[in-house]
């Protein structure tokens, strides 16, 4: 599918009505002029919305307008429970992140990452920390339901600056530690990462400042995945991660449902439960589901047979490893993420491997086809996975052959684009002649389904609620519409609409035992980083869009001061923009109108007013006779004036000995020689 235009000034498909004319229009009339320099004013101030309203979906706190918190209208001067959704209260459900606040003391829940990002140069989002660092002295820890990035992806950022330990299941802080372990930048001196691995299975509580947290066993996509239970002085919280029920998962931990019974009978103030498919009617089937389906392809497949998958999909990873065993072939694992994970696994007991099972990728050209089941990451088609390389013949160790098989374990995540990435990636495989079976064409492809969801459906989701049977109801983890149909969904299952919430991120849920409200707000947002993991600001993106959309033209002109006139013919730099040697007449008028600009104005007024005027008047023209509205940036060189410092036209050279004006000139226009030399060899494209 094409992906959504959303440039109202472009029509789909990306062409503009107006294309770029190479035959300069004269700018002759007063009144031709202002109105075509209204319009081209109006061109770059649509540009620079565009541009906002992309990059302004992910703005900090900072730029955010929050209203100062209202004062809370309740007599009584007890501590009040506050919980706060610092991210996940909107989009699909990504950098998940709740504050529960007590008094003096406070827990984080989730602290994960957006890898749904699509902007020039950004790698992921993580939510933006103002709130926690204003209270930085109550946070006494970092409570995690499960190991996906959306759960945890936040946390080498956020949690140096904070410092306190990271409690979770043995396998949440496996991928903790492994996370901490890959993540690209030096910790700050003094930081250690503390862990606490807490037993999802013993129902154990742990005290950690006034709250009591216990985790509860839940089926999800990942092991280790937990419901994580706050016992608060005013009640009970539980946050459900992410889950479904699975009657039969692969490794065969089901969901707790006793202790969500015991719980509920005990009584829970208020149930925080993920929305992430609560629009998707009955049950998800079991995960057990699609074992017999691998079974199947591997019995019939001639050649080797490549598998796709998420790389924290360990059970469904340990299941086509013992389908393998099965049909006497090895395994090689291709995909950093999926090496580091299940090496992670393996050490921390969640996997078991036969001894010689794996070999290394490299081997595999070596092997016999019916030897080998290549286990990669590429499932989503991302840039640069094993399987996309393979794709595209730039694998180093695999070139497909037409007898191979390739299985896509995965569906595409909804919102990102990615499906019709894994269409343009399957074209390939089909044009080598390779199989291909995916779990969209499972029916008409003669196999049994391939993938299974790790959320469940809506009869699963009103399980959850009837089991816990909690006073009020906040859904999390989804955007506004699937967590409205969370609350429906609830209404339905017995709790008063009046005690729900489809609350946003930085709202204050204000809590008593009888009472829940909105309170306020705190400051809240988003932060975005770089594939090196470094912070980049909003309006460097914000240019990068303009860049992206309209591209860049500079002009650099070299004009002597005493005679006011062009020394050199002006340089044109266009990036992006249009390409030059192909509009040589329209290069040629935008030097001569760049000359015309320089005699009228450049002795009438000052250094700045000119370089204003000019970026102005070269806006207009470029709009003029392209309809687009590149960023301009002019460069004016001015030669042989004086250098008006210490107000005597004098200034000292390197070793404090005076310089004449003439010699300072001769310093100026050299260095702007070289400096032009340098603009000049970097563009192939300049003229
Ligand atoms: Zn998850």
């Amino acid at each position: 599918m094409e992906k959504k235009n959303n440039n109202p000034r472009r029509p789909a498909g990306g062409q503009r009505q107006n294309t770029p004319r190479t035959q300069p229009r004269k700018l002759t009339t007063v009144a031709g002029k202002n109105a075509s320099r209204g319009a081209a004013i109006r061109a770059q101030k649509r540009s620079v919305e565009d541009a906002n309203r992309r990059a302004g979906q992910y703005l900090d706190a900072s730029a955010q307008r929050v209203e100062r918190p209202k004062r809370a209208n309740v007599i009584d001067d007890q501590p009040r429970l506050k919980v706060i959704g610092l991210g996940g209260m909107d989009g699909g459900g990504s950098k998940n992140m709740l504050v529960i606040e007590y008094g003096n003391d406070a827990i984080v829940l989730d602290c994960g990452n957006d890898l749904g990002v699509d902007l020039p140069g950004i790698n992921y989002a993580i939510a933006d920390t103002t709130y926690l660092d204003t209270i930085k002295n109550k946070i006494k820890g970092f409570v995690i339901t499960h190991g996906h990035l959306d759960h945890i992806g936040g946390l080498p950022h956020i949690l140096p600056g904070i410092n306190v330990p990271v409690y979770g299941s043995r396998f949440t802080i496996g991928r903790v530690e492994e996370i901490f372990e890959n993540f690209g930048l030096p910790m700050p001196d003094g930081f250690e990462l503390k862990t606490v691995i807490m037993n999802e299975t013993t129902h154990e509580r742990l005290k950690i400042g006034q709250f009591f947290v216990e985790l509860v066993r839940v089926t999800h996509s990942i092991p280790g995945s937990t419901l994580v239970v706050v016992d608060t002085p005013v009640g009970r919280i539980v946050d459900t991660g992410d889950f479904r029920f699975d009657p039969n998962p692969l490794d065969h931990e089901r969901t707790d449902t006793e202790r969500l019974k015991e719980l509920g009978k005990e009584g829970v103030l208020l149930l925080m439960s993920e929305s992430t498919t609560t629009e998707r009617p009955g049950r998800t089937p079991s995960e057990s589901t699609i074992e017999q389906s691998f079974i199947d392809i591997m019995d019939g497949a001639e050649g080797r047979i490549f598998v796709a998958l998420f790389s924290t999909n360990v059970n469904r990873v340990q299941m086509i490893v013992n389908a393998a065993v099965h049909h006497g072939r090895r395994i090689a694992l291709d995909g950093r993420s999926l090496v580091s994970t299940l090496e992670m696994a393996v050490r921390n007991g969640f996997m078991k491997i036969p001894k010689g099972t794996f070999v290394p990728i490299a081997s595999v050209a070596n092997m016999q086809n019916q030897q080998v089941v290549v286990v990669c990451t590429g499932s989503q088609a991302e840039s640069n996975s094993a399987l996309q390389r393979m794709s595209t013949g730039d694998h180093k160790h695999v070139k497909l052959e037409s007898k191979d098989t390739v299985i896509l374990s995965s569906t595409p995540i909804p919102y990102t684009g990615n499906d019709a990435l894994v269409r343009v990636m399957v074209d390939e495989f089909l044009r080598k002649g390779v199989h291909v079976y995916r779990h969209e064409s499972y029916l008409i492809d003669n196999c049994g389904p391939l993938h299974v969801s790790g959320h469940g459906s809506m009869e699963e989701y009103g399980e959850m609620i009837d089991m816990l049977k909690p006073k009020f109801f906040v859904p999390i983890y989804g955007d506004y519409t699937a967590k409205k149909y969370h609350i429906d969904l609830a209404v339905e299952h017995g709790i008063p609409r009046a005690n729900t919430l489809n609350s946003e991120n930085g709202q204050v849920i204000s809590l008593t035992p009888k009472s829940m409200q909105v309170e306020g707000e705190v400051p809240h947002g988003t932060v975005l980083v770089d594939q090196t993991g470094a912070i980049v600001s909003t309006v460097v993106v914000k240019d990068r869009v303009l860049l992206a959309e309209e591209g860049l033209v500079a002009v650099v002109l070299t004009i002597d001061k005493k005679s006011g006139q062009l020394l050199t013919s002006p340089d044109i730099i266009s990036r992006g923009f249009i390409y030059m040697k192909d509009n040589e007449e329209l290069m040629n008028a935008f030097r001569g109108e760049l000359r015309r600009a320089v005699a009228q104005r450049f002795k009438r007024v000052d250094l700045d007013r000119f370089k204003a005027e000019l970026k102005d008047y070269v806006t207009h023209f470029l709009y003029e006779q392209t309809q687009r509205s590149p960023i301009v940036i002019p460069v004016v060189n001015v030669i042989g004036g004086r250098v008006e410092k210490n107000g005597k036209g004098i200034e000292s050279g390197q070793n404090g000995q005076t310089r004449s004006p003439q010699e300072l000139a001769l310093e100026q226009q050299r260095r702007f020689a070289q400096m032009r030399q340098r603009l000049l060899n970097q563009d192939a494209r300049v003229d």
